[in-house]
């Protein structure tokens, strides 16, 4: 095995190949569940935490056959020719369900995957939809210190992923078919809320479709605006309302305009203070995320709580218990046999 800072350096020296593998190595140590790799893991991460925050985190997310990795692919491209570094990064939720992944496909993005300038790593595939999302959290910080300056962190529009990724980046986009009525199911789905930008892409398909979603989703936004609940928005209000555009991933139409008004919204967000509170309270959202998950995990295997969990449950199926006071039993056991 490399030693800590062998792989800090091989990260942090831009020099091609060499460091997308040492990019690469980091990434499989972070997925690793043995613990003594999550030793060393964690000792990456903090050797690497002053070399990370210098990029911009961009959320992309939309149903299966939306586009996104067209667009991603049209987006990273235009992004090189403008002197950007990218990295690609994915929350599938299906692959801890399935084993399969719908992110996964090897023919995606073929032009940028093979760019020296970009880096694209599937979706970690063990594990809860926390899980993935810690380990895209940490292979996010490996790629910022290796100098990617712009990270785009790709979700299918399924489940709770959207907020698992709009709670990693600086802005959160949601990709929408050009057919009206779609916007309903994220509005249900209390997705909507969480987008800052809004892209229907297709556009060539059917031009007044597009126009008409765009009307539909944009009064949707506002009325979100004026009666959505605040705690879920990722934006303040007050200084951004989250706008619609509309391109053609295909044709590569409209990127440069999606690109304008993603600078626009960060130097608001940077205006007001906004970018770094942003990201502190993701911080130390993900924290106690972390602490929760960890606790919990912790809590189930404890011997007493082991013991008690079979009987209370079904105490507690059977109306014979009630809920608060079998949590409360079993935390009483833990704590008194620790
Ligand atoms: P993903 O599942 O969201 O990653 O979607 P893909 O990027 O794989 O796109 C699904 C299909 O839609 C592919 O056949 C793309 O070629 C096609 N597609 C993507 N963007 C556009 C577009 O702007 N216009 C048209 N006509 N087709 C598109």
């Amino acid at each position: 095995t490399q030693s800590i800072g062998g792989l800090l350096d091989g990260i942090t020296q831009y020099d091609g190949l060499r460091q997308r593998r040492a990019v690469a190595k980091a990434i499989t140590l972070l997925e690793s569940t043995r613990p003594d790799h999550r030793v060393q893991a964690d000792a990456l991460l903090t050797t690497l935490l002053p070399h990370t925050g210098k990029s911009f985190r961009l959320g992309i997310s939309g149903v299966p056959g939306v586009g996104k990795s067209t667009f991603i692919e049209a987006l990273g491209l235009y992004l090189i020719g403008q002197g950007h570094r990218v990295a690609v990064l994915a929350v599938d939720p299906s692959s801890s369900v399935s084993g399969g992944s719908i992110l996964g496909d090897k023919t995606r993005m073929e032009m940028l995957s093979v760019h020296e300038k970009a880096y694209i790593r599937p979706s970690p595939s063990s594990g809860t939809l926390g899980g993935v999302a810690e380990k895209t959290r940490e292979a996010m910080l490996v790629c910022e210190a290796a100098g990617y300056d712009v990270v785009i962190v790709e979700t299918v529009g399924v489940g709770q992923s959207e907020t698992a990724v709009a709670n990693m980046t600086d802005m959160f986009v949601l990709m929408q078919l050009p057919n009206a009525g779609d916007d309903l199911q994220a509005i249900k789905k209390g997705v909507m809320e969480l987008a800052d930008l809004v892209v229907i892409n297709k556009v060539d398909i059917d031009p007044d479709a597009a126009t008409r979603a765009r009307a539909q989703i944009t009064s949707s936004l506002r009325l979100l605006g004026l009666h959505g609940n605040p705690e879920h928005m990722h934006h303040d209000a007050a200084i951004w309302h989250p706008q619609v555009i509309q391109l053609s991933a295909l044709h590569a139409q409209g990127v440069d305009s999606f690109w304008s008004k993603v600078l626009e919204f960060k130097a608001l967000q940077t205006r007001n203070g906004k970018f770094d509170v942003r990201r502190q309270k993701q911080a130390l959202a993900w924290m106690w995320e972390r602490i929760d998950a960890g606790l919990k995990q912790a809590f189930a295997q404890h011997p007493a709580v082991k013991e008690l969990l079979p009987k209370l449950t079904q105490e507690v199926l059977e109306g014979r218990l009630a809920a608060s006071t079998a949590a409360r039993n079993m935390l009483a056991a833990q704590e008194n046999q620790t």
